[in-house]
């Protein structure tokens, strides 16, 4: 089976990677769409050491569940999309409802689990959402981004017509933008890159590069979608007292230690207006096929290209330079 890895800091098209079997509680997926965003080129530079991928459009081939098990009848031979966070189960926050804080956690492509960027790969069945038919994949990609940004948006409250800044012009930035457009609130992005604010024109939504903007303190939600140590200087420069600061991504996640930014969020500035730092890191994945279905954003034109499946390698590279949006692979 063909595959695409990453081994001792470089990333190969694998022609012979052994096929995978899943394990009980879990499913085959044969993937058709792929894509490929700055994460995974993180994760390329990383020591993650397997196959690379965490967003994937496919189809579920094989379930290792009781052939009377709901879930198996549900899923088997279903498009699927699905989340790449995967919790241990039986660890103490799992128990306790809190599997996304799972101490014992795995990601897909990410973090000490082989992807989905192969020919077949397996994930647990739990961790999948059925795709309705009128959405096409090209779509469907996106709602692991989208998700994203409706677990966020689930965790603030809005009063009144709030004013929101949201940093960074990346697809999750992008597709923040557009959701909290479209919730009473007064938004504008700001960014690096011309060309993907541009995009915000489209959408009615206000943009600035974020040199041009004063820190006035006015502004009641900030959303960091870039998390590197400029964005979120600029977001205490601009969130009003009591207001909330969203922390959508680190830059230094999942890069080796040593080798990436450690964004230093400032504690005075935030005891002295008082302000709420939030982290989110969920992703409500089923809700963004719903709204990707209903066709309530704009995800088209967050394509940056599309490739084929043997391109994998170079276009995680392509990942790399920053203002990349979401480069597609096909994989059928
Ligand atoms: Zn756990």
């Amino acid at each position: 089976m063909k595959a695409i890895r990453c081994q001792q800091g470089s990333v190969l098209l694998a022609p012979d990677t052994q096929e995978p079997t899943p394990e009980p509680g879990e499913a085959l997926v044969e993937p058709t769409r792929l894509a490929i965003d700055a994460d995974d080129a993180l994760a390329a530079d990383s020591e993650f050491s397997g196959v690379l991928g965490h967003e994937f459009v496919g189809t579920v081939t094989e379930i290792n569940l009781p052939k009377d098990n709901p879930t198996r009848q549900q899923l088997l031979g279903q498009r699927v999309v699905g989340s790449a966070h995967v919790p241990c189960s039986e660890c103490d926050r799992c128990k306790s409802g809190l599997s996304l804080h799972c101490a014992h956690a795995t990601t897909l492509g990410l973090e000490a689990r082989d992807g989905c960027f192969a020919q077949r790969f397996v994930i647990p069945a739990a961790n999948l959402v059925p795709l309705p038919d009128d959405l096409d994949d090209d779509r469907a990609i996106f709602a692991s981004s989208l998700g994203r940004v409706l677990h966020a948006a689930r965790m603030l409250r809005l009063e009144g017509k709030a004013f929101v800044s949201v940093l960074g012009d990346g697809p999750v930035a992008l597709l923040a933008a557009q959701v909290m457009a479209t919730r009473n609130a007064s938004v504008r992005l700001l960014g690096t890159h011309e060309a993907n604010l541009e995009l915000c024109t489209k959408w009615g939504v206000k943009h600035r590069l974020w040199h041009e903007v004063g820190r006035r303190h006015d502004q009641n939600i900030v959303f960091d979608c870039a998390g590197t140590p400029e964005s979120i200087s600029l977001a205490l420069g601009l969130i009003r007292p009591r207001g909330m600061v969203v922390l959508m991504r680190t830059a230094s996640t999942l890069a080796p230690s040593g080798a990436g930014v450690s964004p230093a969020l400032d504690p005075a500035a935030i005891i002295h207006d008082e302000v709420q730092v939030l982290g989110s890191r969920g992703c409500a994945i089923a809700d963004a096929v719903a709204e990707l279905a209903a066709g309530r954003v704009d995800v088209v034109n967050l394509i940056a290209r599309r490739l084929r499946f043997a391109d994998g390698p170079q276009a995680i590279m392509a990942a790399k330079e920053p203002g990349t949006l979401k480069i597609l692979l096909d994989a059928a």
